[in-house]
């Protein structure tokens, strides 16, 4: 368990009985989750597919991909968002096989065993993005897809992602994110690049404080999620 940090995930765990509300901290998780998931679903046709999706929490973007089709797995380190993804999965009866291993570990076990890797909003809050990167690669057969989202760090991130989102919106807790740990666009197209993937499509996705409607455009100053491929 070493490219993590703990405290981060103690934060997830605090807050995991709350994940399935979508009125809670969780909310824009809530919002984002039809976009991106078209988005994921458009470029890799995931019916059918063996999908893990990294850093899963509580499960939104996982049970997602299972009900189009996909054989689920999700990974995370904090347990109790686990065992609240396990809990609604009874719930809802849709099938995703949940397990607490870091993804590091997984890459070593199953290398080459998904045709698609998801890990979304996960990088920002772990010690070695690259070393996550790098497990996507290895996880991801010959022509498969790996689907990466983070925040950008600018004034303009600073400004929405903490002082907006955390201090004026009250949409996150304060200190969910660290502004510093945010990834620009250029840094993980390097690590993308290094760990042997090809970038295909870099998405924006906006928040409009205004009509509170998230849309997807080329705007990736904020959020923003990168589309790579692993060589046939
Ligand atoms: N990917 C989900 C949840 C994002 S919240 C979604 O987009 O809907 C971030 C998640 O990353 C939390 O569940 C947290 O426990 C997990 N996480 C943080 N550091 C991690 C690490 N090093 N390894 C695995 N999961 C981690």
């Amino acid at each position: 368990m070493s490219n993590a940090d703990q405290l981060e995930i103690d934060k997830f765990s605090a807050l995991a009985h709350r994940w399935w509300d979508p009125n809670s901290e969780f909310k824009p998780l809530h919002e984002i989750n039809p976009l991106r998931l078209d988005w994921i679903d458009n470029h890799a046709r995931i019916a059918g597919k063996a999908v893990v999706d990294i850093g899963c929490g509580g499960g939104i973007l996982a049970e997602s991909m299972a009900q189009r089709g996909a054989r689920v797995t999700g990974i995370d380190l904090s347990e109790k968002a686990l065992k609240v993804a396990g809990l609604h999965k009874l719930e809802s009866g849709v099938a995703v096989d949940y397990r607490h291993i870091a993804a590091e570990d997984l890459a070593a076990e199953q290398p080459g065993a998904y045709d698609v890797v998801t890990c979304m909003e996960m990088l920002e809050h772990v010690p070695d993005p690259a070393s996550i990167v790098n497990a996507c690669r290895q996880l991801v057969k010959p022509g498969g897809w790996v689907f990466l989202s983070t925040l950008n760090r600018n004034p303009k991130s600073y400004l929405f992602a903490i002082i907006g989102a955390e201090y004026i919106l009250n949409m996150l807790p304060k200190s969910t994110h660290d502004w510093a740990k945010f990834i620009k666009p250029a840094e993980l197209a390097r690590h993308v690049r290094n760990a042997g993937l090809d970038a295909v499509e870099v998405m924006g996705m906006t928040y409009n404080p205004f009509t509170k409607v998230y849309t997807l455009e080329q705007d990736t100053d904020v959020n923003y999620m990168i589309a790579c491929r692993r060589e046939a």
